[in-house]
Parts: structure tokens; sequence; C-alpha cells
């Protein structure tokens, strides 16, 4: 997926790394915008999906 305001490619094995849970606020490793994540469970068990927001605070 990538970051909405950089778009740079943001891996999802940094996000296990992070230890970084869907819906949860993390800071962007590139631009340090604060972002969010969804799993799209409807392809939870084929290719999956992600989606990525920037949080409004
Ligand atoms: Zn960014």
């Amino acid at each position: 997926m990538k970051c909405p305001t950089c778009e740079t490619f943001i891996a999802f094995d940094w996000l296990e790394t992070e230890c970084i849970e869907p819906n949860e606020k993390f800071n962007s490793p590139h631009c340090n915008e604060v972002l969010r994540y969804e799993i799209d469970e409807g392809t939870y068990l084929g290719a999956q999906h992600f989606t990525v927001e920037v949080v409004d605070e």
C-alpha cells in the first residue's frame, strides 16, 4: 500500500515488524504523516488487500 500523502510504498512486513494492528494509528516511516490501515475482509484469505488513510487530528 502507499502513503496517501507522499505515495511512498509501505510494506506489510514493516507493519508486522512494528506490531501495528489494523485501525491503529501509526506514523508513516517516510513523512511522519499519521496514518491508519484496514484489511479488506473480503479478500482476507486470498490476495490480501489493504487500504490506508490519513488520520485527521
Ligand atoms: Zn508519506
